[in-house]
């Protein structure tokens, strides 16, 4: 069996130390298909280092308990650290207060959550919601359905074909009928980093409020949700080298002031009775039931693990691979590159003329890299472009050059042996 030999690389170790960074990611040593891993499906879900790992054993090995109800030691001792866990997720993200930080299964809970709880006060027939032609299913459905419940309309910011949102189309879309916008930070299937910023000042100047779909983003660059003036923002832990199941809702205290329950149950309340319940003020109002509590902490641990690293660095780490990549696949031919905007998180998805992308992510997995085929849960997307789907590599901190190298001499490896049947 062959080993991924890597060698350090001045250059990237300037920027962080790849190779010590890859020993904490226990998952990357081992072999796929006889072929050392290359694993560049980020975008899908990161691993795990083994400061996270060894959490979540700890966790069940001596913390073990329900939070927030217990008198005895281990469930306070919890509690803390779940509520500690919070104001690492609050900081993280630049929040103004822990209560504006709910925790939920992930992004498309959190984004289920503000479709259903905004939905039912603020949508009315003949309103009107705009997402992007650019939006995973998870930022589309859950307003589709409130659209045909409430007889509202979904609007749809169209892109131009190098993967950039057309503001002059985005102005025009905004009117008095428009209830909500939502967006993604970064696109999942073409790396695209939209102006959110910009767009969330252009909505607020007609009083409308926005939602941000960071699943893309809290991986790759720093979120500030003040400075941003977001209104709510979502995000998964399994995304951000933490584990599977648990995610974020931000939302704004005035905003989150203003909603109604979304779940209802256990952990939600202050009193109960048959004639009329009291609610609890956010954020235990809207964490019905027993959480993701080893999650919650382990995201704390994920957080703090690339803040040590860095955000600012690993965001330039991981330009420089996207850079790098970019220019290693254009030099193949007949390979064309979806996504061509101007700013761009470490994602490349591309397709080659006359190949189902299937049958190169099968050919590519023979050879240990992981890579996602597909339509990504972008179909809108792959109706702009006419294609069924692309190859997508998504990269990590952890990946490296020679990866990239391996990568695409594999890509041309498979499209020989394809082009030869
Ligand atoms: N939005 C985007 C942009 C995503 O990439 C994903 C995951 N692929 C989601 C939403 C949904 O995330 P999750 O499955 O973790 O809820």
């Amino acid at each position: 069996m062959e080993q991924l030999i890597l060698t350090k690389n001045v250059e990237e170790v300037m920027l962080l130390d790849v190779l010590k960074i890859r020993k904490d990611f226990p998952i990357l040593s081992r072999m796929v298909n006889d072929k050392p891993l290359i694993y560049f499906d980020n975008g899908a879900t990161t691993q795990k280092p083994k400061q996270v790992i060894d959490a979540i054993v700890k966790y069940y090995t001596v913390q073990n308990a329900n939070i927030h109800r217990g008198v005895h030691r281990m469930s306070q001792d919890v509690t803390n650290e779940y509520e500690n866990a919070r104001i690492t997720v609050q900081k993280h993200i630049g929040a103004k207060y822990e209560h504006e930080i709910i925790f939920t299964s992930g992004t498309t809970d959190s984004i289920n959550f503000i479709a259903t709880a905004f939905g039912k006060k603020y949508v009315n027939a003949g309103d009107e919601i705009v997402v992007s032609e650019m939006e995973h299913h998870s930022n589309i459905l859950p307003w589709q359905q409130l659209c045909e419940e409430k007889n509202a309309v979904l609007k749809v910011i169209p892109m131009t074909d190098s993967g950039e949102l057309r503001m002059d189309e985005y102005k025009k879309l905004l009117s008095a009928k428009t209830k909500l916008i939502a967006i993604t930070h970064v696109s999942n299937t073409l790396g695209t980093v939209n102006s959110v910023k910009e767009m969330i000042a252009i909505a607020h100047s007609k009083n409308i409020p926005v939602l941000v779909d960071g699943a893309q983003s809290i991986p790759h660059i720093k979120v500030d949700v003040q400075d941003l003036d977001a209104d709510f923002y979502c995000f998964s832990g399994h995304k951000v080298y933490a584990p599977t199941g648990v995610g974020i809702l931000y939302g704004k205290e005035e905003w989150l002031k203003k909603l109604p329950n979304y779940q209802v149950g256990g952990g939600t309340i202050k009193t109960v009775s048959f004639n009329k319940s009291e609610y609890a003020e956010s954020p235990l109002r809207f964490e019905a039931g027993t959480p993701n509590i080893e999650g919650g902490i382990g995201l704390a641990v994920a957080l703090d693990y690339i803040n040590a690293l860095g955000l600012e660095k690993i965001a330039a780490y991981e330009h420089e691979l996207l850079r790098y990549a970019t220019e290693k696949l254009s030099e193949i031919e007949n390979l064309r590159i979806i996504g061509t905007a101007k700013e761009k998180a470490s994602v490349i998805s591309f397709v080659v003329e006359g190949i189902h992308p299937l049958d190169i992510g099968v050919l590519l997995d023979a050879q240990g890299i992981a890579v996602r085929t597909g339509h990504h849960c972008t179909q809108p997307l792959m109706a702009h472009y006419q294609i069924p789907g692309t190859v997508r590599a998504s990269f990590s901190f952890y990946n490296t050059k020679e990866e990239i190298d391996i990568f695409s001499n594999a890509i041309v490896k498979s499209i020989k042996r394809i082009n030869k049947k």
